[in-house]
């Protein structure tokens, strides 16, 4: 274990929106972070140019901010050792290649694509099958023989000599010593002909000279470990302290959560990236809550817990080695959970993003009165767009849905003549007042109760589903209320 200070740091390539396995690790990093009081880095690794999208790092940065996952030293807002982003740190990673191949622990490789392919033929043919190390060609040559052929070839990368017997142990925080056999090792290249590092180098130099203390990663990481523990010895630096962290797999536990084969459970997709839960309307605190617990467990029943806790109680040693399946059903379930705790204004504020962009502007004072109706029937949140239409985007219901059950024109145009009639005489609209003179125009009627405020519903409404009746009415107001009811009632009359 290293006493060094707690410094980690979140390190994506920027591809574009954050996947939401990505998002739990930065979780767990971020969480081990604060309980330790370190310092949480994030590090842009973009020196795989072919991958590059732009805006990718905006979109990153935005969607890793609305999970409240602030850094403390990044590319935005700098800190003592940046750059923060590897595209702009080129010339230490050729530095040190470069004194590398002076210590003879790494060498200039001159093969071309063709040499590889004949050398990678000619080991799998004579060895078994075994290909590991038929890229060493270029590894035990001459001096004047390497002079030659950089005059003539000019360009060359750089690759690692690896230890070629005996085995490399890397020891993990969670899943105790990494034991690898160097026979099966390959040299891996650290810089390519354009002068840009591979990852495996950028990513040791970086996190020595960023002093990270300790790599939190995914376990899809760990055959890289053999390559970045021995270059910590060949640089003769302290490595930090390796934490392999578990896969997110998909819910039915099998394979890793892809964006291009998004899972489906109760015959609806899953998202797979942090974005598409942000405009669905799952809480950035609900979504923190939920991936906490996965390969993570505080180790009791407790499912509900805030940030300030968990930060306080997170004990990195806790993380499981097994990779963990991604439980939708209790995603939604926490969902909720954090929807009903929600005050009525905070659930009108977090819903208007949600109606603005649907309907144009919204009445937010009428969406807090409102809030309380509707606060179990929008999981997640862009469910409020449907349910809300009658407030914001009322198109009259036509004349067959107006009509219910064992009814027709005339006596649907009776309920609505009757129920306006009733409801005009009220001064207090209150949904309590409306039920005292609804409840016995049902009796007198002799109809069900489905049945007239199923009419009611569609007249002031034109939904299906919509919240309680007499609240919706309440909100929408008396005046509103009643030339809904009345212009369905002439609507009939035209039929
Ligand atoms: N750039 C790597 C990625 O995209 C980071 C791996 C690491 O954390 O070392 O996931």
């Amino acid at each position: 274990m290293t006493d060094k200070p707690v410094r980690v740091r979140f390190a994506p390539s920027p591809t574009g929106y954050l996947h939401i396995g990505s998002a739990r690790t930065t979780l767990l990093t971020w969480l081990f972070a604060r309980h330790s009081n370190g310092k949480f880095i994030l590090r842009i690794e973009d020196t795989d140019q072919k991958r590059f999208v732009q805006d990718a790092l905006d979109k990153l940065m935005q969607d890793i901010r609305w999970l409240g996952l602030e850094w403390d030293e990044g590319p935005d807002v700098g800190g003592p050792y940046g750059p923060y982003i590897q595209s702009e740190r080129l010339e230490l990673y050729q530095k040190w290649a470069h004194w590398l191949v002076e210590q003879g622990k790494a060498y200039k490789c001159f093969a071309t694509e063709e040499e590889l392919a004949r050398a990678r033929e000619i080991s799998q043919k004579t060895r078994g099958g075994r290909i590991a190390g038929y890229e060493r060609i270029y590894r035990f040559i001459s001096d004047e023989e390497r002079a030659k052929l950089e005059k003539e070839r000019g360009s060359y990368v750089i690759r690692f000599a690896m230890p070629l017997e005996g085995e490399t142990v890397a020891h993990d925080r969670i899943r105790g010593d990494v034991v690898f056999k160097n026979e099966e090792l390959s040299d891996m290249v650290l810089l390519k002909s354009d002068g840009f590092p591979t990852y495996h180098l950028a990513v040791v130099i970086d996190d020595h000279f960023m002093q990270i203390s300790h790599v939190t990663r995914t376990e899809e990481w760990l055959p890289s470990l053999a390559l970045h523990h021995n270059l910590y010895e060949a640089f003769g630096w302290d490595e930090p302290e390796w934490v392999h962290m578990p896969v997110v797999l998909n819910p039915n536990g099998k394979g890793k959560m892809s964006k291009r084969n998004p899972p489906m459970v109760d015959g609806k997709i899953v998202p797979v990236m942090v974005n598409d839960y942000r405009e669905a309307g799952y809480l950035p605190e609900a979504l923190i809550n939920f991936l906490t617990n996965v390969g993570y467990s505080f180790g009791d029943d407790q499912e509900i817990f805030n940030v300030q806790d968990t930060i306080t109680r997170f004990d990195i040693d806790r993380v499981s080695p097994a990779s963990a399946a991604f439980n939708f059903q209790k995603l939604v379930w926490t969902n909720g959970v954090y929807i009903r705790e929600l005050t009525d204004e905070d659930l009108a504020d977090r819903l208007v993003p949600f109606l603005q962009k649907a309907y144009g502007n919204v009445d937010r004072a009428k969406l807090v009165k409102i809030a309380p109706h509707i606060r179990e029937r929008v999981n997640p949140l862009s469910e409020a767009v449907a349910l809300l239409k009658f407030m914001f985007n009322f198109e009259p219901c036509p004349n067959d849905k107006l009509i219910q059950k064992n009814m027709d024109a005339a006596g649907t145009r009776n309920v609505l003549h009757l129920s306006y009639e009733r409801l005009a005489t009220l001064t207090d609209f209150s949904h309590e007042v409306q039920a005292t003179v609804m409840e016995p125009l049902v009796e007198q009627l002799g109809l069900k109760k489905a049945q007239v405020y199923g009419t009611l519903r569609m007249a002031t409404t034109a939904q299906q589903v919509s919240p309680p009746l007499f609240e919706t009415m309440e909100v929408l107001g008396k005046d509103e209320s009643l030339a809904r009811i009345q212009a369905a009632e002439a609507q009939l009359n035209g039929a």
